[in-house]
């Protein structure tokens, strides 16, 4: 590898976009470096973890590449310049795939006046990035990339990748504002609070609630259907205190317990041990 390489290389930064550019520079070689019959049937896809995924055409070339791993890894490895890969792995693909399947590039495509520009301070910030390199040429080379590079990610991070609100992770083409996970805890959190609501007002229906809480009629109907269903369960099977029968009653005719009749009460009793 020489030095240019190497500068490229820590440029790239992570370990997934040396892989990039190792799987491009693969596939210039790649004639070159399985012969040409095998090239027309195997093409290299990817390198994850140290492992090269190939694509073949049938498992006749499968089995015959299996054959000559040890070889392909030896010779890939010297095409990089580095220990790349430890192992290879071969994937069957039905043969109408063209080959130029696997040499698309798979990014977004953005058109250059969608670039979002970049401000004074950035640049400025780039330009220090690239003291190492001596070469003029080649560092207004690398300059124009880079620069490239922010504009581009700043223009994915603006407009196609909206962030959740909460927790920063980027958002799924679904998703508005707040992110699925983080939607779920707030649910759970509003739950919270109407149980806690009715626990000290079993009476209290959803739309006396509103005035105290704001919630969705969903969300409160989650909530109360899984209260009665623990407190009406005890009652059937007569394993609740006083305490926990008085409320069983109130959430049942959504009345406070002074409100509520000696009849009533015993009615909704009988009603829930029946059931
Ligand atoms: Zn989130």
């Amino acid at each position: 590898m020489n030095e240019i390489e190497k500068t490229i290389l820590k440029m790239l930064g992570t370990k997934e976009n040396q892989n990039k550019y190792h799987i491009y520079k693969i596939k210039q070689e790649w004639k070159n470096l399985i012969g040409n019959s095998p090239a027309d049937n195997c093409y290299p896809v990817k390198i994850e973890r140290r492992v090269l995924f190939l694509n073949v055409n049938n498992s006749v070339w499968a089995n015959q590449l299996m054959m000559l791993k040890n070889t392909i890894i030896k010779r890939v490895n010297e095409c990089v310049g580095c220990e790349a890969i430890k192992d290879v792995r071969f994937t069957i693909v039905s043969k109408n795939i063209k080959k130029s399947n696997f040499t698309e590039q798979k990014e977004i495509k953005i058109k250059q006046e969608e670039y979002e520009s970049l401000s004074s301070e950035e640049l400025a910030n780039i330009k220090n990035s690239l003291n190492d390199i001596e070469d003029e040429k080649l560092r207004e080379k690398f300059f124009q990339v880079k620069v490239k590079q922010e504009q581009r990610k700043k223009y994915l991070e603006k407009k196609k990748n909206k962030k959740c609100k909460i927790c920063g992770t980027f958002l799924f083409e679904d998703e508005d504002e707040t992110c699925l996970n983080c939607l779920r805890e707030e649910k759970e959190e509003i739950k919270g609070e109407i149980f806690n609501f009715l626990k000290k007002e079993p009476w209290i229906n959803f739309k006396a609630l509103q005035k105290k809480f704001k919630c969705d009629k969903m969300l409160y109907d989650v909530v109360k259907e899984n209260m009665k269903a623990y407190y009406f369960e005890k009652i059937k099977y007569k394993e609740c205190s006083k305490e926990e029968q008085d409320y069983a009653v109130s959430l049942k005719l959504e009345k406070p317990l002074e409100e509520v009749t000696a009849t009533e009460y015993e009615n909704v009793l009988k009603h829930l041990r029946k059931k």
